[in-house]
């Protein structure tokens, strides 16, 4: 029995999915596998855990398991279903990659995709599980794909052995064929359940002349902007902390103030008059094409924010309490939202598309959004990555939408045409069509799984990506050659069958990806593990330097900002060393960061002075002493420590270490280009790559900007400005 709060109860209540309860609780103890198809915010994250609580799923032994794509979710979903249920963290927990508060007692457990898969491996039937939920099916983040692929199979086994297990699959979208339609995955097809959504009507504008009605009693109900990155996000932020305003001049700030948005959209929305919205449902139509470009319409446009006083006498001007959220920020920071603004304040969240269905944010009625995604765009040929900013899905702007229609009837301004909005994509593809799967092919070869292409995917990656993978693999040892002999249609498939080899049975058991598995393997020479286990970490983690290049707003803080960033580029320097480990590079650097950070304690106050991100710094933390373990687990004579006095590598081991780290990135190697390959004065001090025709650079912000040497590996191409490498590492020319 479950003791709750009364007020708790109550709102519970008002949830669409407890009018389910008995419909789902039925299917999941008739079927195997059972999706769910509801709304964000129907209650499916935080209600169906406890569904399955109380009706005894983990009375017996066995635990209840939810996935999340996103950390951020597993985490804040952990402590709103401990604090609905009344019931101590340790019983309803959670484990993301790096941390955790599973105990014994562990009841109901929120993890990140990537950790069911990791466990995977450990215990293919997931004995400790009587239930696993796959939540956000519908965003089909990689893990999931292969979660869903993995279970279809893991289900019926267990079922067959006696030990009954159960899937659910949650999505936020009707759009689950590629779950239910697939024959390779489910034989017989898993009931879909629709929770109702009895969320309130959105009203959805575009620019057409219907005044919306007057701001009176607005506060309290909040306004959730959505952007792209988290630099918008925190020059947004700082705009909107300085005035006070109501949500339709957010709005109209955003195009003002933003030039990429109002520069792109002066096509679609040339002027915008802040009294002449439309009021038109979702999926009506195209009529706004023409109108609201009126000349006539926009004597609006060229106001100064705060000075409109018919405006500011219909809206008795609420301070707004203005919170940014976006993945990289600190969670304490992201905590924030959940709470309630300061009294007599509106709450305003500046997100970016972590808002969109993984968090619940009480109490918005406004949604502003920009209609756009930043994304990671991968090359499957070249392997150069970018990060584009592209527009949604019109799934994704429904789901924005729908964020405001939660408590009471919402609206929704949209900072594009609805003629835009009808050129949108159905849905967002699946991320494992956009990305390499090298990883993937590991960790499934690892599972016994030989012949990857009869892997029953979701949406399956194309041949192309599944050899390329596996030819990687080989070249790092990984799986065995294939035999050279047989026509070209034979080696094509021996090549997508190779099995795994010993050292690829090693590789697969530490959290990374194969090329810094594979440093990781090598690292025992000459006591560098140590060296490549941080270096690893520090390669793996997202960012860890603070970005001071994003715009600033004032001239005080454009001050600021120039002197912490001086102060991180002499640290920088000091941290890539003298002498032979100049040669490591941005290796170096990292190496010398995470030393010196740890030396200090790796305290909050030594990253902010140093440019370091804080959150950054105790992923490596954290990310090292699971590497370590990993490595006396896999090798028990290793006797690997973490050690936070780290001496600086002497030069033999800075020799050796840059030969581990060739033996990772060994495709990734590029050539100084040569005097007389110098064809176009743009190609200068630019570096050759085997796959690539156009060349690539080191970066300004490199340890080896300067040098240049004459062969180099890197950890990525990335295409900003320019195809720049990430992480460079200089190699002897022989
Ligand atoms: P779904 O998974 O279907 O999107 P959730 O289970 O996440 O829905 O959310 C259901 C409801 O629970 C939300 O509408 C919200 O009112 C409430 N809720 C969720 N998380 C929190 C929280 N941290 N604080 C307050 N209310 C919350
Ligand atoms: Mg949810």
């Amino acid at each position: 029995p479950v003791d709750r709060l009364p007020e708790i109860q109550e709102a519970r209540l008002r949830l669409p999915i407890l009018a389910e309860e008995q419909v789902i609780m039925e299917a999941v103890r008739e079927k195997e596998c059972v999706v769910l198809c509801g709304e964000t915010g129907s209650g499916k994250t935080t209600q169906v855990p406890q569904f399955l609580y109380e009706a005894g799923y983990a009375s017996s032994g066995g635990i209840i398991g939810v996935t999340e794509p996103r950390r951020v979710a597993a985490i804040s979903m952990s402590h709103r279903v401990a604090t609905e249920m009344n019931l101590p963290s340790g019983v309803v927990s959670y484990q993301i990659r790096y941390e955790g508060n599973v105990t014994e007692n562990t009841k109901i457990k929120f993890m990140t995709d990537g950790v069911l898969l990791k466990e995977i491996q450990k215990d293919f039937l997931l004995q400790k599980y009587s239930v696993v939920i796959i939540d956000e099916a519908h965003e089909r983040s990689v893990y999931t794909d292969i979660l869903i692929g993995l279970l279809s199979r893991i289900v019926p086994l267990r079922n067959k052995k006696g030990l009954p297990m159960k899937l659910i699959i949650m999505s936020a979208t009707l759009r689950v064929e590629d779950f239910t339609e697939n024959k390779r995955l489910f034989r017989t097809p898993p009931p879909v359940i629709k929770v109702e959504a009895r969320q309130f009507a959105v009203t959805v504008h575009f620019n057409k002349r219907t005044p919306v009605d007057n701001y009176t009693g607005e506060a309290f109900r909040g306004i959730l902007v959505f952007l792209t990155g988290q630099a918008e996000v925190h020059s947004v932020c700082r705009r909107l902390r300085k005035c006070s305003l109501n949500v339709q001049n957010i709005q109209f700030l955003i195009f003002l103030k933003c030039p990429y948005y109002s520069q792109s959209l002066s096509q679609s929305l040339p002027r915008i008059n802040l009294d002449s919205y439309s009021a038109l449902p979702v999926d009506e139509g195209d009529e706004d094409r023409q109108a609201g470009i009126d000349d006539n319409d926009n004597e609006g446009s060229d106001l100064e924010l705060g000075d409109h006083p018919d405006k500011e006498k219909a809206d008795p001007s609420i301070p707004l309490y203005v919170l940014p959220l976006y993945s990289l920020l600190a969670p304490e920071q992201q905590a924030k939202v959940f709470s309630p603004p300061p009294t007599g304040a509106r709450l305003c969240v500046v997100a970016t598309n972590v808002a969109e269905t993984s968090l619940t944010i009480p109490g918005i009625k406004y949604v502003v959004d920009c209609g756009r995604v930043k994304k990671r765009f991968y090359d499957r040929v070249t392997g150069v990555s970018s990060f584009k900013v592209t527009w949604i899905s019109q799934a994704s702007a429904n789901q924005r939408a729908g964020r405001a229609g939660r408590t009471e009837p919402g609206h929704c301004y949209r900072l594009y045409s609805s003629a835009v909005f009808g050129d949108f994509s159905l849905f967002s593809e699946a991320e494992i069509t956009r990305r390499p799967v090298d990883d993937l092919v590991l960790q499934m070869k690892d599972l016994n799984i030989e012949k990857v292409v009869n892997f029953p995917f979701p949406t399956p990656p194309s041949s192309e990506v599944l050899i390329s993978a596996e030819q990687l693999l080989i070249s790092l040892g990984a799986l065995e050659e294939p035999p050279r002999r047989g026509r070209l249609g034979e080696m094509e498939r021996a090549r997508l069958s190779c099995p795994i080899t010993p050292l690829g049975r090693a590789m697969a058991a530490f959290p990374v990806a194969p090329r810094y598995a594979k440093m990781l393997a090598l690292g025992r020479q000459q006591g560098c593990m140590p060296y490549i286990i941080t270096i690893v970490a520090a390669m793996t983690v997202r960012e860890i330097f603070e970005d001071y290049d994003r715009p600033a707003g004032s001239e005080e803080e454009n001050t600021k900002m120039a002197g912490k960033k001086a102060r991180c580029v002499q640290m920088r320097r000091l941290w890539a060393g003298q002498g032979q480990s100049v040669q490591l590079g941005d290796l170096m650097v990292l190496l010398g960061a995470v030393g010196a950070c740890e030396f200090a304690g790796c305290t909050h106050q030594f990253c902010e002075e140093n440019g370091l991100r804080y959150k950054a710094m105790l992923e490596i933390r954290r990310l090292r002493g699971q590497l370590t373990n990993a490595v006396n687990a896999v090798c028990s004579d290793a006797g690997v420590y973490v050690d936070n006095k780290m001496a600086p590598p002497t030069a033999s081991q800075v020799l050796c270490l840059r030969q581990i780290v060739l033996a990772g990135l060994g495709d990734h190697i590029a050539r100084r280009v040569q005097a007389e390959e110098l064809l176009d004065p743009k190609w200068r001090n630019g570096y050759k790559t085997p796959l690539l025709d156009d060349p690539v650079f080191i970066h300004p912000s490199s340890a080896l900007h300067k040098t240049l040497p004459e062969f180099v590996v890197y950890q990525e191409i990335m295409e900003t400005t320019k195809m720049y490498m990430r992480g460079v590492c200089a190699v002897q020319a022989e």
